[in-house]
């Protein structure tokens, strides 16, 4: 039976030290604070939300939701991402998306102040991983792959790491991130012939895809570890990854579970890309 990677111990470990930053900043009088820039009501983003302002309890930082309706105007979106760039007590901005049809997100995306720029939405963030000389903040998810990885001592050097999946908030930086460290990286997408066996072949998989059990067993082998990044909801009406679960547990050696896995790590990322930017 395949190890399973949990989120909850490795966000646990991150919080541990975004805490104790979180006491050093009090000490001069910092609080971090974040803003959550949302653009009318998503379900999907309401638990999202939930937890945020749930570890911010808890961690004692200050969050706040800054919430205009589905309907409102990209001027005005754009007036309140100046806003929150210019307010010397906000240290980090959320932009949930996507945005409504009717605005120009990449407009909203790039009005951010990199510096202020707590998901890796910007190009300035994006270009820091790519080039890894860390400028900015790494996309939240992406780097809770990593951080998961890292949490279990799964060296990354010279291993085959396929990627499925090429979005820039997910496949495109956790592909950067693993080559970063030294793996042999493949990134695959709907036009790449022959997935399975790439998938197959690889040491490490990362499954970023959006679709319900799409890495089924025969990709799979023994003794690979895999990240199981998708949420997707199966046809029983059940949260399920991209990975076929049940089958990859009797296969591999390590698989991250959904939910509880990479979910559940990003949160403790965010927070602690917050608490570095209240730092500088
Ligand atoms: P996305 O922008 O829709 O990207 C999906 C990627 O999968 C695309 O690159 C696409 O290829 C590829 N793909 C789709 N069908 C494929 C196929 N048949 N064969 C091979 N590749 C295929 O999605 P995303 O934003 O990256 O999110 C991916 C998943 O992660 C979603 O389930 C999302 O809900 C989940 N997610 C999880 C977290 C978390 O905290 N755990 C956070 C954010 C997102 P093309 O580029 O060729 O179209």
């Amino acid at each position: 039976m395949a190890e399973i990677l949990k989120g909850a111990p490795v966000a646990a470990a991150i919080n541990e030290k975004t805490s104790a930053k979180i006491a050093e900043l009090a000490e001069k009088g910092i609080r971090p604070c974040l803003a959550v820039l949302r653009v009318g009501l998503n379900e999907a983003d309401e638990s999202y939300i939930r937890g945020i302002m749930k570890r911010a309890e808890a961690l004692g930082v200050e969050a706040q939701v800054r919430a205009l309706p589905e309907d409102a105007a990209e001027d005005e979106v754009l007036s309140l991402m100046e806003e929150l760039n210019e307010d010397k007590n906000v240290h980090g901005v959320l932009m949930m998306r996507p945005l409504p049809k009717h605005i120009d997100e990449d407009k909203v995306r790039r009005a951010l102040k990199p510096e202020k720029d707590m998901d890796g939405i910007t190009d300035v963030a994006l270009g820091g991983v790519f080039s890894g000389n860390n400028i900015g903040y790494a996309p939240c998810t992406a780097q809770s792959c990593i951080e998961i990885l890292d949490h279990y001592g799964v060296d990354l050097k010279g291993k085959k790491v396929c990627v499925i999946g090429r979005s820039l908030v997910i496949g495109k930086p956790v592909s950067m991130m693993a080559l970063g460290k030294n793996a042999t990286v493949t990134i695959c997408h709907s036009r790449t012939e022959n997935l399975a066996e790439t998938v197959k072949n690889a040491d490490v998989v990362i499954a970023a895809v959006g679709k319900a059990g799409f890495v089924t067993a025969d990709m799979l082998r023994e003794g690979q570890k895999v990240i199981d990044v998708g949420i997707n909801v199966n046809a029983k009406g059940k949260l399920c990854g991209d990975v076929d679960f049940a089958a990859a547990e009797n296969i591999v050696s390590a698989v991250t579970p959904v939910p509880g896995g990479v979910g559940a790590v990003t949160t403790a990322v965010l927070m602690c890309h917050l608490v570095d930017a209240a730092g500088k």
